[in-house]
């Protein structure tokens, strides 16, 4: 019997009431027991080193893990800076980690991207190109960089995430990829308001003038393969700054949104409207081409927009002029198109506005010639082509030449002399008014000092001012410019400024009367009662003239309600202390009429044409003789037609 069994062996034998020393064959017995025994020890050796290693592989882990926390939360606080997250997916692109900070960061929560993988459907959704960049990434074991995908959040709103990772090998072996993340919603959303705003009008919301060319073009190009024809509608409101003069511009947006409201709802799906920009809106049709179909269309455009309606309280109606062009018939390219459409556009508002036409032979004729002309235009001034002739005007009570009106001709090398009516329309479109108009201030101021150098006596002269003028930025340096260079006297220069020109834009054209004026310059309004101006905003104005229009001096005296005019015109400007002009006195009966109604000067064929230079300086130089030109008329007042 061994000396020390294994306590647990003894313990055993004890439970079974075994002695060494009860058994028979004890030797052997106890040979066996010593074996068992020494089993025991050895298992309880092994145990022990087992259990030991243990130990030590689990103060080993307690050791890293406490490495890893601290680098996680080194990781953490670092990305706690930034807007980003961690994560890491499984070889199928599932994730299997996400770190807190997603839910931090942004209103997803964690477990919504937990087990799922990218894709263009499902719940964390890909752009399909973008998929497939991504799926080509990953099946080449590259870097990705900037996928963006959509997942809902807590609240079920679509937030935008944007991953970058790379890919994670065990052993050499690809275990999935790992990357950071980071919630994009809010640049997406600017991004798409940036490309909005650059395709789509703020106002209206409709499609804008880019968006719409672009469109145009691949119209076009699909009509050219398809063989098929489409229409432009291009409308413009008339009018409208009217509304926004006298309502305010928010009135005015608001017009804007309801006039593109009802437009939309009028067309068909199919029908792309645009804004350009201002007053201006453009369909563009795909449907039947034939002119029966189009003006059909135009009508219900006109009569959707003078529907009635209501601004700030006030009810308002507004009317469009609409020109329509039709491809290929009137153009083969989008610019063309759009020409043609607006040239249509033109002629309808010149026959009245509210009204549609349609591109013809005959505008494309004219546009042509007016490109030519232009092109002329554009060096007559450097060609010494454009001269200044000079009408008198007289004081009604003496026949006095007391000033003339400078009124600018184009001496066209082929077409001879051209009267203003032919081309400062076009100089206006153009612009080429501007340079234009400096130089006939110039030419004007010059002249004026010729005269007075050669002794004649000095008398005011007025030049015309363009709508172009006013807007611009050039006039007051342009006529103190033209004042300086010549010398001449401010209070001998006039400007006349159409009714209408200050009826555009009146607080510009107040702005640039008041410099004027404050020069010493006399400041008159031509053609006055077709301009629509109202008594408030003449008193405004620092205008000491009214120039009659002669639409209403033409019929007089037959006309009453010519008459009632002029006599009205006569007495408000009066009554505001200016004087008052008459123009295109044709006849002894007008003439008569006229100085009877207690009008100041008087111009027309009656007194004298406008003249070139030279003759102008004959009639400065002999007053008399120029009188005598008109001595059918004594200057007294006797014998008038009573028309007062
Ligand atoms: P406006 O300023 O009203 O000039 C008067 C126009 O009436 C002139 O036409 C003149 O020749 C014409 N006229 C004068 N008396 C009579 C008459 O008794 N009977 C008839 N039938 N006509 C008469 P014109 O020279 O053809 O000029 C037309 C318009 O062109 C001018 O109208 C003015 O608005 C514009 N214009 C002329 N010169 C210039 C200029 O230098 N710059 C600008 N921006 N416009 C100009
Ligand atoms: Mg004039
Ligand atoms: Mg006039």
């Amino acid at each position: 019997m061994p000396d020390s069994l294994h306590p647990l062996l003894a313990r055993q034998l004890r439970k079974l009431e075994l002695s060494a020393a009860a058994t028979p064959a004890s030797q052997a017995f106890g040979l066996l027991l010593a074996h068992v025994s020494r089993a025991y020890a050895d298992f309880d050796q092994e145990r022990y080193l087992l259990d030991r290693s243990q130990d030590i592989a689990s103060s080993e882990m307690a050791v890293l893990n406490t490495a890893l926390r601290e680098s996680q939360a080194q990781l953490s606080s670092l990305l706690s800076l930034s807007s980003d997250w961690i994560w890491e997916q499984d070889t199928q692109g599932r994730f299997t980690f996400v770190s807190q900070e997603l839910e931090v960061r942004s209103d997803v929560k964690v477990d919504a991207l937990m087990g799922q993988a990218c894709g263009v459907d499902g719940p964390l959704r890909v752009g399909a190109e973008e998929f497939l960049s991504l799926r080509d990434s990953v099946a080449r074991r590259r870097r990705f960089y900037h996928v963006n995908f959509q997942v809902e959040s807590a609240s079920g709103a679509v937030q935008q995430m944007s991953i970058s990772g790379e890919p994670l090998f065990v052993d050499g072996v690809f275990a999935g990829y790992r990357g950071v993340g980071s919630d994009v919603t809010v640049a997406v959303a600017a991004a798409r308001r940036i490309e909005e705003l650059a395709r789509f009008d703020g106002l209206t919301g409709l499609v804008n003038r880019n968006m719409f060319m672009e469109e145009l073009s691949r119209t076009l190009v699909r009509s050219e393969r398809y063989d098929r024809r489409f229409a432009l509608f291009f409308i413009d409101l008339d009018r409208f700054k009217l509304v926004n003069d006298n309502l305010g511009h928010l009135a005015g947006d608001a017009l804007l949104k309801t006039i593109g409201l009802r437009l939309k709802k009028l067309l068909r799906d199919a029908d792309l409207l645009a804004r350009l920009g201002g007053d201006e809106f453009v369909v563009l049709s795909e449907g039947c081409c034939d002119p029966g179909a189009l003006a059909k269309i135009a009508s219900r455009l006109l009569s959707a927009i003078r529907e009635p309606m209501d601004l700030d309280g006030r009810r308002i109606e507004i009317s469009a002029s609409v020109g329509i062009a039709v491809y290929p018939d009137n153009g083969g390219d989008a610019l063309g198109l759009m020409q043609a459409a607006d040239a249509a556009m033109y002629q309808a508002k010149g026959r009245g506005k509210n009204t549609f036409e349609f591109f013809t032979l005959e505008l494309a004729q004219r546009a042509a010639r007016h490109f030519a002309l232009e092109g002329e235009l554009r060096l007559a001034a450097d060609r010494g082509q454009l001269q200044l002739h000079y009408q008198p005007k007289v004081e009604a009570s003496t026949g006095a030449l007391i000033g003339m009106e400078a009124l600018l001709r184009w001496n066209h090398p082929v077409r001879g002399l051209l009267a203003p009516g032919v081309f400062v329309e076009l100089a206006e479109e153009s612009g080429l008014i501007v340079p234009i108009g400096r130089w006939v201030l110039h030419e004007a101021c010059a002249q004026m000092m010729r005269w007075q150098a050669e002794g004649r006596a000095p008398v005011r002269c007025a030049v015309n001012i363009s709508v172009r003028q006013i807007a611009g930025d050039s006039l007051l340096a342009d006529v103190q410019s033209a004042l300086r260079s010549s010398g001449l006297d401010p209070a001998l220069l006039e400007v006349e400024v159409t009714e209408s020109m200050l009826m555009a834009d009146p607080r510009q054209a107040e702005v640039v009367l008041d410099e004027l004026a404050a020069l010493g310059i006399h400041v008159s309004i031509d053609d006055f009662g077709t301009g629509h101006s109202s008594l408030a905003y003449l008193k405004k104005f620092p205008v000491r003239t009214l120039k009659i229009d002669r639409s209403f001096v033409m019929d007089l005296p037959g006309d009453h309600e010519n008459l009632a005019i002029a006599r009205a015109v006569i007495a408000m400007g009066h009554s505001l202390g200016m004087d008052i002009v008459a123009e295109g006195v044709e006849t002894n009966e007008q003439y008569d009429c006229l100085v009877n109604l207690g009008c100041d000067v008087l111009q027309g064929y009656l007194f004298g044409r406008p003249v070139a230079a030279d003759t102008m300086a004959q009639w400065l130089g002999d007053s008399d003789g120029f009188r005598r030109l008109h001595a059918r008329h004594p200057w007294a007042l006797s014998g008038f037609v009573d028309c007062a």
